[in-house]
């Protein structure tokens, strides 16, 4: 049985954290989806061509180490613009997703553009000053030097343009469940979304 759940939401709204515990709750794969975007923005970074890295992205493309750098991030969102990558990660996503046991995948356009059909759809956020926060703290505890200024900076700098784009742009889903992390513990955001995808389970 192929069984799907979308996550979708802003950056550091806690849906990867969400989207993990979902999967090991339920015992199903789960595809960071923001990770095929990162793994072309940084091999852009480093020189080549968007669409031909897209074109030859392998699985293993997700496991190389700084993907997670701020930097890295700008890129991803700055190559996740072109339709014409979006075009060519979307396979990827959708093999993925049909495995047999269900997946959970998260993302931007998940529940609009790649899985519309999901049998769940969750959308994740939070205050963007929270978010920032939260990111903050974050790089910080993995050694990168930044303010909180800038993470602000960056993460609407990202909202903005994962929102505007013509192709495939972050909105909620007709029928997302939201979940807004803004006032929440992540314990407390991981039962509200274990809560809703049991819902979408029994019924
Ligand atoms: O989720 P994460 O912050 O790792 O994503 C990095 C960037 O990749 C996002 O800012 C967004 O531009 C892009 N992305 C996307 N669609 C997805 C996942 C990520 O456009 N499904």
């Amino acid at each position: 049985m192929s069984f799907t759940i979308a996550i979708d939401g802003p950056a550091a709204a806690g849906k990867g954290t969400i989207s993990k515990a979902v999967a090991a709750h339920f015992m199903m794969a789960h595809l960071d989806t923001g990770l095929l975007y990162r793994a072309v923005g940084a091999q852009v970074i480093a020189g080549s061509d968007p669409l031909k890295v897209a074109q030859s992205l392998q699985a293993e493309d997700l496991q190389r180490p700084g993907l997670r750098t701020a930097e890295v991030a700008q890129a991803a969102s700055q190559v996740a613009v072109m339709a014409d990558v979006r075009a060519e990660l979307l396979e990827f996503q959708r093999r993925f997703a049909r495995r047999d046991g269900g997946a959970v995948l998260d993302g931007r356009d998940i529940g609009t553009v790649i899985l519309p059909d999901a049998e769940v759809k969750l959308f994740v956020t939070a205050d963007a000053t929270i978010r920032a926060q939260r990111r903050y703290k974050e790089l910080l505890e993995g050694g990168f030097t930044t303010s909180f200024e800038q993470v602000l900076s960056d993460v609407l700098a990202r909202d903005t343009r994962d929102r505007g784009r013509a192709t495939a742009p972050m909105v909620v889903a007709a029928d997302a469940v939201v979940i807004d992390t803004s006032d929440m513990s992540m314990e407390t955001a991981i039962a509200a979304a274990i809560s809703a995808v049991q819902k979408g389970i029994s019924s």
